[in-house]
């Protein structure tokens, strides 16, 4: 059963304030079909109102003399507020012609006169007024999204904080994600992906709003949707996978992020993270349509990556964050000879203890606070290059990695030459670890920036080959001069099925692209000699050493090289 909501969400809302009941009255009489109305009877209850409600107000409709606190206190609040100043319309209602200039200069938009004058001239004037300054807002942020016709997420969020205002009923926040749309796109085309676009949209408003529930486009191809508590997302998933476009019928697979009965008491866009923290969790699994739900799990995983967030600074501080060193070997002579080390991060926490990197990375990419992480690996990595050449007259070039997120970071060139320069090495001695989806997801940008930092003499090591299946097509136009082969290929190829013949294929690529192949995850004697047979250059692994603190990594480098 659909529950009826009689909340017309679509209705402005306005703050009528006058002191006298009658006038009120008349007010409420004139506008109730058409808006929603809330009342104050003086400048300082106007105030506290025009705050609770400044998310959804659409107009305020303001008398002049009251006690208490006269109108124009009100209007002089507002004009002095850097977040509220021109955000919500004021009218002026006043028997004193002469005070229309002085508001006017104080942000009022319009007035109407009293004794007030028809019910429809007043209704005109208040519509026209909320129009032309919708129109400002929507000029600003588009209010429906061009392609689909659904609201744009910032009226959205407003439609949505106003639903809750209105009903004090459970209610879903959903987002809804169309499986591998980029795939769709690339084979069939983006008039095609166009097509799936609206129709698939066009399905989901019907749905929804059989639901009593509202609906927009967040990104590409995803939407959201937000509606009192239901139980029945199998039906909704049925009905709006069931899109109308020829090419892709039966090939559309939908997945839904439920948020279910929200805390209303967060914001609503942290709902939205929610839902889609519980779509993500059906990224790598889904064949069929499926819902997941922001369940307990989750928010205890929301919870323990929030503290770590919120630990960050003091971890730098503190330098809580340690850079391990892990060896590579060159294996292409008669002993394999140590030529090189990657460093990696360990965040020692004093109450959680050691943290994986493969933990705490994921969660600081998604905020920035990677940038600040990597920036200090980088610093601390080229500290230990100058302190190995100070020492030992030797010239170590050790790699960092690039998250990335950094590789849109204009000043990234800049950063790593002062880097380099304030620690005395040279630029060919940090070598440069850029993950292969970089590379697939922005490539031209991506290029441009890997192309500059090598004309600045930075060595480039794309790492975790073979990892995506885009970079095949590419390759031979990106700017590299190290190919790092994934690990799972390596692990793969060594497996109880495996084979080595995709490793020897990329050694192919590398011998005609004149560049170096790294293997890493090595852990056998077996493959170490297995991977030099087919031409492999460089080895890092287990087999080799584990990454190393900074004081074993040191006893362990002068040992190998009798220093
Ligand atoms: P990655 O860059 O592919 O690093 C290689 C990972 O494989 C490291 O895991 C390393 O400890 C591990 N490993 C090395 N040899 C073997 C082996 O023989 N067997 C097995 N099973 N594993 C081996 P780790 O240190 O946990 O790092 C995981 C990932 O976290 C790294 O993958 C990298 O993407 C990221 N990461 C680590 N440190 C940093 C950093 O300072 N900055 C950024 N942006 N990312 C980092
Ligand atoms: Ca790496
Ligand atoms: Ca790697």
């Amino acid at each position: 059963m659909v529950r009826k909501v009689d909340v017309d969400i679509e209705k402005r809302l306005i703050l009528v304030v006058d002191d006298e009941y009658i006038n009120r009255e008349i007010m409420r009489e004139i506008l109730k079909d058409t808006y929603d109305i809330i009342f104050a009877e003086n400048g300082k209850e106007a105030i506290d109102k025009i705050y609770e409600y400044k998310d959804t107000l659409s107009l305020v409709l303001l008398d002049l003399i009251m006690p208490v606190m006269k109108g124009f206190e009100v209007l002089k609040h507002f004009n002095e507020s850097k977040k509220l100043k021109r955000k919500i319309p004021f009218i002026v209602i006043t028997s004193d012609h002469k005070s229309e200039v002085e508001s006017l200069d104080l942000g009022a938009v319009d007035f109407i006169p009293k004794p007030f004058p028809e019910a429809n001239v007043i209704s005109a004037r208040i519509k026209r007024t909320i129009e032309l300054f919708e129109d400002r807002e929507t000029i600003k942020s588009t209010e429906r999204d061009a392609l689909t016709k659904l609201y744009a997420p910032e009226y959205f969020y407003r439609y949505a904080t106003n639903l809750d205002k209105n009903l004090s009923i459970d209610m879903d926040a959903l987002i809804i994600d169309i499986h591998h749309f980029h795939i769709l796109n690339i084979r069939f085309g983006t008039e095609v992906g166009d097509e799936v676009l609206s129709s698939f949209s066009k399905k989901i408003k019907e749905t929804i709003h059989k639901y009593n529930g509202i609906v927009s486009r967040r990104g590409a191809d995803v939407f959201m949707a937000y509606l009192p508590h239901t139980d029945e997302y199998k039906e909704i998933l049925s009905e709006i996978e069931n899109i109308d476009v020829e090419e892709v019928k039966g090939r559309i697979t939908v997945k839904i992020g439920v948020y279910p009965n929200v805390d209303k008491s967060i914001d609503i866009r942290r709902r939205y993270d929610r839902a889609k923290i519980a779509c993500d969790t059906l990224r790598n699994k889904v064949v069929t349509s499926s819902v997941a739900y922001f369940n307990k799990d989750l928010y205890d995983k929301e919870l323990f990556e929030e503290q770590l967030i919120d630990d960050f600074e003091k971890a730098l501080e503190e330098k809580q964050f340690k850079v391990y060193f892990q060896p590579k070997f060159n294996v292409q002579g008669d002993k394999p000879v140590i030529s090189s080390a990657e460093a990696l991060l360990r965040w020692i926490h004093p109450t959680l203890g050691f943290i994986s990197p493969g933990i705490f990375i994921p969660v600081f990419e998604k905020n920035g606070l990677i940038q600040r992480m990597d920036h200090y690996v980088w610093d601390e990595t080229a500290k230990k290059i100058k302190e190995i050449k100070d020492k030992y007259g030797l010239s170590f070039p050790i790699s960092v990695n690039v998250s990335r997120v950094n590789m849109f970071d204009n000043d990234l060139v800049n950063d790593f030459e002062s880097i380099v320069k304030e620690n005395g090495i040279k630029n060919e001695e940090l070598l440069l670890e850029i993950t292969e989806s970089s590379y697939t997801e922005n490539s031209e940008q991506i290029i441009d920036t890997v192309n500059d930092l090598r004309n600045h003499g930075f060595k480039i090591e794309m790492d975790d080959f073979g990892s995506g299946y885009s970079s095949l097509n590419m390759i031979s136009i990106l700017p590299i001069d190290v190919l790092k082969i994934d690990m799972a290929l390596v692990r793969n190829a060594f497996s109880a099925e495996g084979n080595t013949r995709i490793l020897e294929l990329i050694m192919d690529i590398k011998k005609s692209l004149n560049v170096i192949a790294v293997a890493e995850g090595v852990e056998t004697l077996e493959q170490v000699e297995a991977l030099k047979k087919i031409g492999c250059d460089v080895i890092q692994g287990y087999y080799f050493s584990r990454p190393l603190n900074e004081k074993d990594f040191e006893e362990f480098l002068k040992k190998e090289l009798n220093l």
